[in-house]
């Protein structure tokens, strides 16, 4: 077991990350779940073997060193980091306030280049990977996610600076955009009308299913995407591949 791969998973206390975690541990690798919600990461990690919860805020740069160092000393090594913590904000463009800007910029931006920058000394070692989660909104822009959209925008275009700076390294950077999913954090910002907006747009006409999103970000990970960096892969539906756009 002392040869086994490890994942950093922000945000995996649910959701998504912690999809991609339980697919992480059937494939044999160890994982540390970072998140800033305590009662939620302890009990996810409770039942689970081999992960490692560790409670830090990816805004907070300080906080950040600790979980690399963390990790560091509990397993000796990193081999992916999946960036998937982010929170959601849906308002008008103009009634956004600053600090609500700042907010989503802070976790879903900031906190990707801050935890990529922290595990790049890490990942050198074990030539290893990086997957941010952006999301379809950062490919296409509809009302209500002016901060939203463009953190995710940016994320994108920042996952191709990182593979163009970090390959010499030997790691490789990916981006997963997700469509729908029926979390805690879409079903807070989902009014009625975006959710049958969202059908009526998705050519296979469903939500997607955390499970579904975590294994493309678990491929891109492994040695299977080996030539794979510096793409961002669209996991929704087919949403992307049409013109249908959302109110
Ligand atoms: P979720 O709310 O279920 O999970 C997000 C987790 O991130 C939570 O456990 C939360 O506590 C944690 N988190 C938030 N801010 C944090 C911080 N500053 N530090 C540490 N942890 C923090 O949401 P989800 O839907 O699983 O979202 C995961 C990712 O997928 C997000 O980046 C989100 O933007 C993206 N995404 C989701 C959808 C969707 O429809 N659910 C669609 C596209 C993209």
């Amino acid at each position: 077991m002392t040869d086994a791969k490890v994942a950093i998973v922000t945000g995996g206390a649910r959701g998504i990350g912690l999809a991609a975690t339980e697919i992480f541990l059937d494939q044999g690798w160890r994982v540390a779940v970072v998140d800033r919600d305590a009662e939620e990461l302890h009990r996810a990690c409770g039942p689970l073997e081999n992960v490692l919860p560790v409670e830090a805020d990816i805004s907070d740069p300080q906080s950040v060193d600790g979980v690399i160092r963390t990790v560091a000393a509990q397993w000796g090594r990193v081999d992916a980091l999946v960036n998937n913590a982010g929170v959601a904000l849906f308002s008008r463009a103009d009634r956004t306030s600053f600090e609500e800007w700042r907010e989503v910029m802070a976790v879903n931006l900031d906190g990707v280049f801050l935890c990529t920058q922290a595990a790049v000394p890490e990942l050198a070692k074990t030539r290893g990977a990086i997957v941010n989660i952006a999301s379809i909104s950062g490919l296409r822009a509809s009302t209500l996610r002016v901060a939203y959209g463009t953190s995710k925008a940016a994320v994108i275009h920042l996952t191709k600076q990182f593979a163009a700076e970090l390959g010499e390294r030997g790691i490789r950077v990916n981006c997963v955009a997700p469509g729908p999913v029926k979390t805690k954090l879409a079903m807070a910002v989902h009014a009625p009308e975006i959710i049958s907006a969202y059908y009526d747009a998705i050519p296979l006409n469903r939500y997607g299913e955390a499970r579904e999103i975590a294994e493309a970000i678990v491929f891109l990970c492994s040695d299977k995407a080996s030539f794979v960096s510096g793409q961002t892969l669209a996991v929704d539906g087919g949403f992307d591949a049409t013109g249908v756009g959302l109110p």
